[in-house]
């Protein structure tokens, strides 16, 4: 048994599991392209101590993210603005070191150079996005982080007074060396300010299609406090925020709290350990009315959208078969074939509006109800009827 990362516990139960056909990523240049055999399992648990959510240690989905390139310019949130503000709240000064760990393309770090910080280092894996990141004139470290690079780190730039982390701590296999690596690179008086998804809307929600291979831990607000005061850092401010059909936990720590009759703003979880225990069997029970109502409606069957949440969702619930066609305008994905249960074609939302006269539209967008709206209602003259998916809970 390994050992919970957030509090050492070694108690863990069942969360959800799932199959898919390949690893998140991966499309298909024709129909006749092989997908492979055996669908990949997706096993999580969850800590009976502290509810933190993991693939299952030793069947995780590895994923190297040295070799991927998908930048995030498209998903800076509009609370991003206030994030950078809370710096110069927190005593980070234009001047003052700030690095951030998983830089991507260097989207947040230019936001923060635009808001007048100007001592900006970032830590990327991915070597085509450090290479962007570079591109913009800031110093990138090509590195996983953990404690190891931060010693380097410090004895080759010094401490930095903030640490920026979004979106990278749930795809990192150990999570406290991620974590202790900040707290020992933060300078004594920094700030560290680490954003996640947060996982009591995916419960509540049962969003499971946010359920995802590079996903390995899913945190809720208690078990990123327990891991952040397990790890050298004192969390003193908490928030949840909204972006598109998504939650997301904001975390703002320091090393030692400025004054002890304080007490720091934090949140406590939405969800019980019961809602954890039940999440699968809840998922169960409205796939297979979602199943049902599939199987009743005309063909073809044309799902909105064809990245990772789409088809994280037609994997898991159990319609990856059924599926005739996908609609993505990214060039990436359209023209070339999803590796579902068969290699399912992309088009673009032209081709569907221009040729699709018939048949069922799946609402798959998810954070793009407007995109779906527009696909529904230039197709509703011929006919075409559409499923609203989760309005089978
Ligand atoms: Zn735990």
């Amino acid at each position: 048994m390994v050992a919970c990362g957030a509090c050492r516990g070694t108690q863990f139960a069942p969360f959800f599991q799932a199959r898919e056909w390949t690893q998140s990523g991966r499309y298909l240049a024709s129909a006749q392209s092989a997908i492979s055999a055996e669908p990949i399992k997706l096993l999580t648990e969850y800590c009976r101590q502290c509810g933190l959510i993991r693939q299952v240690p030793g069947a995780e989905v590895r994923l190297d993210y040295t070799g991927i390139s998908r930048d995030t310019a498209k998903q800076l949130p509009d609370y991003a603005h206030r994030v950078i503000a809370s710096m110069a709240e927190l005593g980070v000064g234009a001047d003052d070191l700030v690095v951030e760990i998983g830089a991507n393309d260097g989207t947040f770090l230019r936001a923060m150079r635009e808001a007048g910080y100007k001592n900006l280092i970032g830590v990327e894996p991915s070597k085509d996005l450090a290479v962007r990141a570079a591109g913009s004139g800031f110093t990138i470290m090509n590195e996983y982080f953990g404690r190891s690079l931060a010693s380097r780190m410090v004895s080759q730039y010094g401490a930095p007074r903030a640490i920026i982390c979004r979106h990278t701590l749930e795809h990192v296999p150990d999570i406290q060396d991620m974590t202790e690596g900040m707290a020992a690179l933060l300078a004594p008086q920094g700030v560290a300010f680490i954003e996640v998804p947060d996982t009591d809307w995916v419960i509540s929600e049962l969003f499971a299609h946010e359920i995802w291979d590079e996903h390995v831990t899913y945190f809720r607000s208690g078990s990123l406090v327990t891991l952040l005061q397990n790890s050298g850092l004192v969390p003193l401010r908490m928030e949840r925020a909204r972006f598109r059909d998504t939650r997301n936990l904001l975390a703002w720590s320091v090393r030692a709290p400025a004054s002890a009759d304080t007490p720091p703003a934090l949140l406590d979880d939405i969800t019980t350990a019961a809602d954890l225990a039940d999440f699968q069997a809840r998922w169960d029970r409205f796939a297979a009315n979602l199943r049902a109502a599939v199987a009743a409606a005309p063909r073809p069957l044309v799902a909105v959208g064809a990245a990772h949440i789409q088809l994280n969702f037609l994997n898991y619930t159990g319609l990856d078969g059924d599926v005739d066609m996908l609609v993505d305008d990214d060039p990436v994905k359209a023209g070339h074939y999803a590796p579902l249960a068969f290699a399912v074609p992309i088009r673009t939302t032209t081709q569907v509006l221009e040729t699709v006269r018939a048949g069922t539209v799946l609402r798959t967008a998810f954070p793009y109800p407007g995109w779906e709206d527009r696909i529904c209602s230039a197709l509703a003259p011929y006919g075409v009827d559409s499923i609203k998916p989760y309005n089978f809970k």
